[in-house]
């Protein structure tokens, strides 16, 4: 099936090459990776396949262009990021269609992400200029102490397929604000939208090596030679909490500085005070944003006993009414899983729960035809040991659970090794304080479906990572601190 034209365009325009020095090469080896389109299993175009020649190149431009971009003033650090959100915002439209085209959400979700996208290149921006340190008299009044912080250097930026753009301006925005270059791997099934973005922040000013891009089949293959190399200074991580641990365990021959955001298991409590109504819109979207392919989508359902079926059958209903399709369409409101693989693990989880006794009430099954289609899916009476309880779904299925006490309901939510994020529905202020003090996440939605936001510190507890994004706190994982004692 051929391209429409736009979406030809949007295509070609993308750079398809490394970027590494301020330059746009060819893979040392000349390999290329086909870029695919997940709503039809076609080839949307090739892009260079790095090898760890190229890689080690990528990260000699960063660790050059290092000293010269620390000492770079911070407020042109941050006008440059802010010429990106210009650009990300004025160009919302073709970037969202190229999102569509690889990664298969639709185009009202991608324009979403790109505004989400910009938002970081903004609020780091506005960060830059607020770096500061500490002048203080040291307890007993002998000396003074400094405390400044600088650059903590070269990094390794690595992200995942889910969020093609804001996992790369979550990071990219803070490295660059706080005078950090680096060398970013995105994942391979959707590289085109770092490849956009390196061209933007290149077109915006960003002197040459800041930034390097380096696509890879093999992903180890290309990036296990940096995290060896002792000019890398930090690396940080957005992607599953298998991949993490095997980075954590790579990153301590040289002691690396880490940032870890991996899997979640987002556990959305309904007690028998909550708004049903919220509720339900909380559930659509705590579920179904990004097709259910996010860190942060609520995998289990516990409810309240008295309100379960009642839940259950209207969230069905609302699942139900979606239509399926791809992305580029009009009227579609859910695309096609990113691909095979992802695919049949939904359809395993899903199996494994009727297996033990889970009843459907819409969906359960995979779309047969072209694309890696799934139907939103509603499971009522799920087991407590079917496998989607314990196990990121990363698709459209939302098994429900009822839960008798407030205890029962935090110790359910607490019983998984991941801690990224939990959805709380309650008009009880007090049971809400609660609950949100027994849960153990790095993040709580409150009568809220979403918690993603630019300006709030986005991260996990226990398995689900360490260190957090955005906020305040965000820029703190690419400075160091350094401290001066003064003998005065
Ligand atoms: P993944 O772990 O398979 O891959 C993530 C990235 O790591 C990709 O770029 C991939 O190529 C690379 N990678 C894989 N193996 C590697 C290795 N051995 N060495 C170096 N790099 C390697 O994850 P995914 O399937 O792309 O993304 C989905 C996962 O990401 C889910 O678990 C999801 O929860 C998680 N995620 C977490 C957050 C968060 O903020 N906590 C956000 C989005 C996604």
């Amino acid at each position: 099936m051929a391209l429409a034209t736009d979406e030809q365009a949007v295509i070609d325009a993308v750079p398809k090459r490394l970027f590494i020095g301020g330059e746009w090469r060819d893979a040392a080896a000349g390999g290329t990776i086909a870029v695919e389109d997940p709503a039809t299993g076609e080839t949307l175009c090739e892009v260079a396949d790095a090898q760890p020649e190229d890689a080690m190149a990528a990260l000699d431009a960063a660790c050059a262009a290092q000293a010269g971009w620390a000492a770079h003033p911070p407020r042109e650090r941050g006008e440059i990021l802010r010429r990106g959100f210009e650009e990300l915002t004025g160009r919302a439209d073709e970037l969202a269609l190229l999102m569509t085209l690889e990664m298969g959400k639709t185009i009202k979700e991608s324009k979403a992400e790109i505004a989400y996208a910009a938002e970081f290149l903004r609020w780091f921006a506005e960060q830059a200029v607020r770096i500061d340190g500490r002048y203080s008299v040291a307890p007993n009044g002998a000396g003074r102490l400094l405390t400044m912080k600088g650059p903590v250097g070269p990094c390794l930026l690595i992200t995942p397929w889910n969020f093609p753009m804001a996992m790369g301006t979550r990071k990219v925005g803070p490295a660059v604000a706080a005078g950090c270059t680096m060398v970013i791997k995105p994942a391979k099934l959707t590289p085109l939208s770092m490849l956009a973005l390196a061209d933007i922040l290149d077109r915006a000013g960003l002197p040459p090596g800041v930034i390097n891009v380096i696509s890879a089949k093999s992903a180890g293959g290309s990036t296990g030679p940096l995290i060896e190399d002792g000019r890398l200074r930090k690396l940080s991580f957005t992607g599953s909490t298998a991949v993490g641990k095997k980075l954590i365990e790579q990153s301590a021959s040289q002691v690396l500085n880490t940032s870890m955001e991996l899997g979640g298991n987002a556990p959305f409590l309904v007690f028998e005070d909550a708004d049903l109504d919220a509720a339900v819109e909380g559930a659509l979207l705590a579920k179904m944003r990004n097709i259910g392919e996010a860190c942060t989508a609520a995998n289990r359902f516990h409810v309240a006993e008295s309100l379960e079926h009642e839940f259950a059958e209207r969230l069905a209903q609302r699942l139900g009414a979606l239509k399926l399709g791809r992305g580029t369409e009009e009227g579609v409101d859910v695309g096609p899983l990113v691909d095979a693989d992802t695919r049949e693990k939904v359809s395993e989880l899903v199996g494994d729960a009727v297996d033990r006794g889970a009843n459907v009430l819409v969906g359960g099954s995979q779309v047969d035809g072209a694309g890696y289609f799934f139907q939103p899916t509603v499971l009522e009476g799920v087991t407590p040991d079917a496998r989607l309880l314990k196990e990121e779904i990363f698709g459209p299925v939302a098994p429900v659970t009822g839960f008798g006490s407030e205890e029962d309901a935090i110790a359910a939510a607490n019983d998984t090794e991941y801690g990224l994020v939990a959805y709380v529905f309650t008009r009880d202020l007090q049971r809400a304080l609660r609950v949100c003090e027994g849960l153990e996440t790095g993040m709580i939605g409150l009568n809220q479906g979403m918690v993603s936001n630019p300006a709030a510190p986005f991260g996990g507890v226990k398995q689900s990572g360490i260190g957090r994004e955005g906020g305040y706190e965000g820029i703190e994982e690419y400075l160091e601190t350094k401290y001066v004692a003064i003998n005065l």
